[in-house]
């Protein structure tokens, strides 16, 4: 069989710190899956800097002009982590008969890649990288990462359960995922959707090597958030659901109101009417709101705005000129 070409595929927003150590250990382990005859020599390391501020780009500039394995593309504004993995997602699948992405950070497991390429090789198109431990992580950051999944499965979500972006995922489901036309996008939950035949690998999660994360739990929140909305139209038939039993409470009560006027004990104070309508006037805004953000998703989705623009692209011309030679 031949061998496949991998592309690791790596977003970096203001990743300076992190970035002249990983990209080593990312070069290393190429290395050593060409080395091991588990990936063509044509693999590559491509780096996405999501318009850092800092002197990341530089630093990958850097390393593209020093090794002929290392790529890069820069977006011409921060679109956030997802849009990034999915602009390097996009670009490596027309070169590569399997990517991998993994965050720049240090905080998973490289070494997993041996597995995920092997379960490649065994049949999988998709291989989610899941960490079986979050000893490293702080109690807070633990607490809400797993209510995180919880919620998204209650609201019939499907993701796998402690599986953030490390992955591997075939040229041949990308070019199907490709049509996934949506600008709402959540990586993690979109992928089970494209099918095809998948598997888990387990690793440790590690600390940041460096720098500071860029998911304060604002930004989990809204990935939270769009999560759920992106993928899951749950939360509606709640609503009608809770529209449903509020509509049979207040059917009793005016029953009961009726029969206390027909046996003469009609008085009924205002508090109890005042908490009435205060509550249905709440339930009712929080309906709005949510159907507000269904169509606020809608009209984003009709505009269908590119979901990434790639300004600057560095790298590669070996592997163009080889091509088109070849061709
Ligand atoms: N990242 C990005 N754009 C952003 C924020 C983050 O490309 O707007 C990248 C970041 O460089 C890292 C990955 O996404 O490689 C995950 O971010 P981070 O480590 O801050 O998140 P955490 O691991 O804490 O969830
Ligand atoms: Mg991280």
């Amino acid at each position: 069989m031949k061998k496949p070409i991998l592309y690791i595929v790596i977003p970096c927003y203001n990743e300076e710190e992190v970035l002249p150590i990983t990209s080593f250990q990312f070069l290393k382990k190429i290395e050593e899956l060409i080395y091991k005859g588990l990936v063509d020599e044509k693999s590559r390391i491509l780096f996405v800097n999501d318009a850092s501020s800092d002197g990341t780009w530089k630093i990958i500039k850097n390393l593209v002009d020093t090794n002929k394995y290392y790529l890069g593309i820069s977006q011409s504004k921060n679109r956030g982590h997802q849009n990034a993995v999915l602009a390097g997602l996009m670009e490596a699948k027309n070169w590569a008969d399997i990517t991998i992405s993994i965050d720049c950070d240090g905080q998973d497991d490289i070494d997993a890649m041996n597995q995920m390429v092997e379960e490649y090789l065994n049949g999988c198109e998709i291989v989610y990288g899941v960490r079986n431990k979050r000893d490293t992580d702080t109690f807070f950051k633990k607490f809400t990462a797993e209510g995180f999944y919880k919620l998204l499965n209650a609201m019939g979500v499907e993701v796998i359960y402690n599986h953030a972006d490390y992955r591997l995922v075939s040229s041949r489901v990308l070019k199907e995922f490709e049509n996934f036309k949506e600008v709402n996008i959540f990586l993690r939950g979109m992928f089970p959707l494209v099918g095809f035949k998948s598997t888990s690998v387990y690793y440790e999660r590690h600390e940041r090597i460096a720098g500071r994360s860029h998911y304060p739990i604002s930004k989990m929140l809204a990935l939270a958030f769009d999560g759920i909305t992106s993928l899951s139209i749950k939360p509606i038939r709640f609503i009608t659901e809770m529209g449903i039993f509020i509509s049979l409470l207040s059917f009793i009560g005016v029953l009961w109101s009726i029969i206390m006027h027909l046996i003469g004990r009609g008085v009924v104070g205002w508090a109890s009417t005042v908490c009435i309508i205060c509550f249905i006037g709440g339930v009712q805004l929080v309906s709005i709101g949510v159907i507000g953000e269904y169509i606020g998703k809608i009209y984003l989705e009709v505009k269908a705005r590119p979901r990434y623009i790639i300004s600057e692209r560095i790298g590669g011309q070996q592997d163009k000129e080889d091509d088109v030679k070849e061709t």
